[in-house]
């Protein structure tokens, strides 16, 4: 692949100098620097880079231009380059036009001239923003992996949606669309009744994989390196990531049990714009990315796919057992398991889960469903950023919503969703059957305020309905709600009408802030009640956690 192009287009000769010798000096190496003061003769050239087929990776636009703004040009150069990073050069006479920059054009980031020094103020943003796009470029080319299904059977989906939760890119042969795939089986001998099929760059191949399977194979850790440690963190959503940060930097022996991915109920966002120090929002995935490298920069162990089935005390040691059979013994445990999705009652649906019907739903599963009519249920952000990331790939998104309003829905959203033309908003509504037998066909509304029933057909129904935690690993050890919420701290006393300590707690002192019912078992996150249901909620909880570990630990009580 021919050199990424970094393109700068600013009419200041002297500004734009300094920012291309910077950007020769730091990325020239294996990246094309290019200088424009020219708008249009810069359009022509991206023009002509499109031709060749070559990689933009980075445009840095300033505001003042000969015949456009800034803005106006970035939006004709994201037609031609839609995945290129976009960064908007300001200086304090343009502040204003950089924020109109992020709203409206959406770029990736506002810089201030003349962003000098480099070191500070411009290579660790930048190098932040290509790391995002080669990451970007490498799950979205397809890679020598190759999965072997079919689009509407649930083993395939799971296969497929397991992968590009690791950020994993692969190819994708849909077995009843492409010869390729049934060309491909037949070289290795296998019948189209027992797929999906994963085929390694190494020559070999799963068959039916388990997610155990598949994770040995592209190299994930799935054996815990140590038989104890000071921290073990169930779940690695933010809460448990921040939580691993915080710990293991502090110098704690850490380790993460995740049944899926890590990331958790934040990866599915297609963009999180209200976690602070992202203005211009970022993916879920590449949230998850980045903490999950920041942990493992503080070697913290990160064991996946591990499904916790149980904690326990066992003297000074706590102890959490493992769906395979084994145990692991720490000095402190941070249960992280967040909430998951609330199923929708509706006849004949459990069938068709992952065959046309999805809880959350990536934007990898609505880029199989290009050209098509997809509907989202739910009312809620997840919902509206499902709908906004969908809406790039399908003909249209229709969001059934059983409220009479988006009142549950951030006003950002609210008003991007507005200004979205092919996403259709259907208040009080609610699904009222699924249709299908080996895939979903059709779905049933019912319009709760006119009682009318209507069929559509469609072969995609992303359901994003809030959640409930699954504590029941939990029962029996470690206090909850009557919905599964873990109690900690001043909750724990609510129980038992205020009593000092709790009822039932063992020790003199009360317990931490986010202690649960058993000494030195604490919890962050959405599992734990009262909580925000919030990234940097969650986070803050993960961090907080670990001043309060810290404590137990020095004091042992
Ligand atoms: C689509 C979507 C979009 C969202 N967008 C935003 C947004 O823009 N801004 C915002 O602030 N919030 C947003 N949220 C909410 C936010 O993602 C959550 O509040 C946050 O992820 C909660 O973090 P957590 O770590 O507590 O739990 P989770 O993110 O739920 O993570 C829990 C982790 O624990 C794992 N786990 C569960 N049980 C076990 C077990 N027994 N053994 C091992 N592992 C287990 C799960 O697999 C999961 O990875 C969004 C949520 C969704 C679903």
């Amino acid at each position: 692949m021919a050199k990424p192009v970094l393109l700068i287009v600013d009419s200041d000769q002297k500004a734009l100098d300094l920012i291309v010798q910077d950007l020769e000096q730091r990325y020239g190496d294996r990246r094309r620097v290019i200088g424009q003061t020219s708008e249009s003769e810069a359009l022509e050239r991206l023009q002509k880079l499109k031709r060749d087929n070559e990689p933009v990776a980075l445009l840095l636009v300033g505001q003042q231009m000969a015949k456009k703004t800034g803005a106006e040009f970035l939006k004709q150069a994201t037609d031609l380059f839609p995945a290129a990073k976009r960064v908007f050069l300001t200086s304090y006479k343009d502040a204003k036009a950089g924020i109109s920059a992020l709203k409206e054009v959406g770029v990736d980031l506002v810089l201030m001239k003349p962003c000098q020094p480099p070191n500070e103020n411009l290579y660790p943003f930048l190098d932040d923003l290509l790391a995002d796009w080669e990451t970007a470029l490498s799950t979205s080319t397809p890679g020598n992996l190759i999965i072997i299904g079919y689009r509407f059977s649930p083993e395939s989906h799971q296969t497929r949606d397991f992968l590009v939760r690791h950020g994993v890119s692969f190819q994708w042969l849909d077995v009843e669309r492409d010869e390729e795939a049934r060309q491909l089986l037949a070289a290795a001998g296998l019948k189209a009744n027992r797929l999906p099929a994963v085929m390694f760059p190494d020559g070999t191949m799963l068959v039916q994989p388990t997610n155990e399977e598949i994770a040995g194979k592209i190299g994930l850790q799935v054996r815990l390196g140590h038989t104890s440690y000071d921290l073990v963190i169930v779940g690695a959503g933010p809460a448990g990531l921040a939580a691993a940060v915080y710990g293991a930097s502090e110098g704690l022996r850490t380790v993460i049990l995740e049944r899926y991915a890590p990331g958790g109920q934040a990866a599915l966002s297609s963009k999180i714009e209200n976690y602070l120090g992202f203005p211009a929002g970022l993916t879920g995935s590449d949230l998850a990315r980045r903490a999950v490298t920041q942990a493992r920069k503080f070697d913290v162990e990160i064991i996946v796919p591990q499904v916790v089935t149980g904690v326990c005390v066992e003297g000074p040691a706590r102890v959490v057992r493992l769906s395979e059979g084994s145990a692991v013994r720490s000095e402190v445990i941070l249960l992280a398991t967040g909430i998951e999705w609330r199923r929708l009652e509706v006849p004949g649906i459990e069938r068709l889960i992952g065959a046309g019907v999805y809880y959350g739903g990536t934007l990898a599963d609505a880029s199989l469903c290009r050209g098509e009519d997809v509907y989202i249920v739910g009312g809620a952000n997840s919902a509206g950023q499902a709908a906004l990331g969908f809406s790039r790939y399908v003909r249209t998104v229709t969001l059934l919503v059983r409220r009479e309003s988006l009142t549950s829905m951030s006003q950002y959203l609210i008003e991007q969703i507005g200004a979205t033309p092919n996403i259709n908003v259907r208040l009080r509504c609610e699904v009222a059957e699924v249709h299908g037998e080996q895939r979903l066909e059709a779905i049933t509304i019912l319009d709760c305020s006119t009682q009318q029933k209507e069929t559509v057909p469609t072969h995609a129904l992303f359901i994003f309905i809030g959640g409930l935690p699954h504590t029941e690993y939990l029962k029996g050890v470690v206090k909850t709600d009557d919905h599964g919420f873990i109690l900690t701290g001043p909750d724990l006393e609510k129980l038992g009408g205020d009593h000092h300590p709790p009822l039932g707690w063992p020790l003199e002192r009360d317990p931490f802030w986010l202690e649960c019912s058993v000494p030195g078992i604490f919890a962050a996150g959405d599992a734990r009640h009262g909580s925000v249901k919030r990234v940097a909620a969650s986070v803050g909880e993960g961090a907080t956690a670990v001043l309060f570990i810290h404590e137990y630990l020095s004091s042992n009580l």
